[in-house]
């Protein structure tokens, strides 16, 4: 793997109450070999050349250890939003462990947003860090069959397996849900499939799902996508084309109906699904105690 030097690595975010409560945001990695055919982090905005080729940052630890240091109060900390942590490099470079036993040491919370069975790996941090603060772990899900997830998702477990993950850490007492974001108009927008992925996340113990019955296109990430389409799903790049033009956010078709009818499963099952309603859940237990460290 090829490494990189960072200047920083936290960066505060002023969205918190409507991103699961986190107070700052970091990537342990630049790029993401998960192979998502949808992923909005090869839009041109972020300038990640090969996005597909993840480089650690080599000094990220240091200066995590540095910054966390200087916080005066106690926040959570976010992982994962733009590269999954849990790369299958990170079984060799232990990035994210590292960073996970810091958050340990200096008092703080965290939120993770993974696709990867790799976290089961740290469940003994996530433990302790419960502890003494928050704890959040968020695994996307976006369709309930592994044969689409392959597709869609071509280098990380497929979805059987994330539902096996979700119940391993909610039997540890983490309170772990699922992010089904995107939805794919089209692909992973059927009633039925969505009705199905709500019973398996209560099946396995998932305590909310959160999604926005979307998906976003732009410049190189759109072409990405659309070369995917021809490749796998022949002529829905041409209904997408006429479908959305050159739309940013592209709802699926009749998302009202299906809003419906996720809400409808959500309730049947007790399955949380505002955003602060999972804020409150995960934080309820817990008010970290805020204080100066230096
Ligand atoms: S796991 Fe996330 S960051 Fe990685 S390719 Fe997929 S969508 Fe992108």
């Amino acid at each position: 793997m090829e490494f990189i030097q960072t200047k920083t690595i936290l960066s505060k975010v002023s969205y918190g109450e409507q991103w699961f409560g986190v107070d700052c945001n970091m990537n342990l990695y630049r790029g993401c070999p998960h192979g998502c055919i949808y992923c909005d982090s090869r839009s041109e905005c972020y300038v990640i050349e090969n996005y597909d080729q993840p480089k650690g940052k080599e000094n990220a630890l240091a200066i995590l250890e540095q910054e966390l240091r200087k916080k005066r109060s106690k926040g959570v900390i976010g992982l994962g939003s733009m590269s999954d942590t849990y790369n299958p490099l990170e079984k060799e470079y232990e990035q994210t462990r590292g960073a996970l036993k810091l958050i340990r040491n200096y008092g703080f919370g965290t939120a993770i947003d993974t696709k990867s069975d790799l976290i089961l790996r740290d469940i003994d941090l996530l433990k302790e860090i419960k502890e003494q603060n928050n704890v959040i772990i968020k695994i996307t899900v976006t369709t309930p069959h592994d044969e689409l997830a392959g597709i869609i998702e071509p280098h990380v477990c497929v979805s059987s397996r994330r539902f096996e993950t979700i119940k391993e850490l909610s039997d540890n007492g983490i309170f772990t849900g699922i992010l089904m974001m995107p939805v794919l108009p089209f692909i992973t927008d059927k009633e039925e499939d969505i009705r199905l992925l709500v019973r398996k996340a209560a099946e396995h113990g998932a305590r909310f799902i959160y999604t926005y019955m979307s998906m976003t296109l732009r410049d190189r990430q759109r072409d990405y996508y659309y070369s995917k389409l021809d490749e796998y799903f022949p002529g829905l790049k041409e209904k997408y084309q006429r479908y959305y033009g050159n739309r940013y956010d592209c709802a699926v078709p009749d998302h009202e109906r299906l809003w419906k009818a996720f809400i409808e499963e959500c309730e049947r099952y007790g399955i949380l699904y505002r955003m602060e309603d999972i804020i409150k859940g995960y934080k309820e237990n817990k008010t970290p105690e805020q204080y100066s460290l230096f």
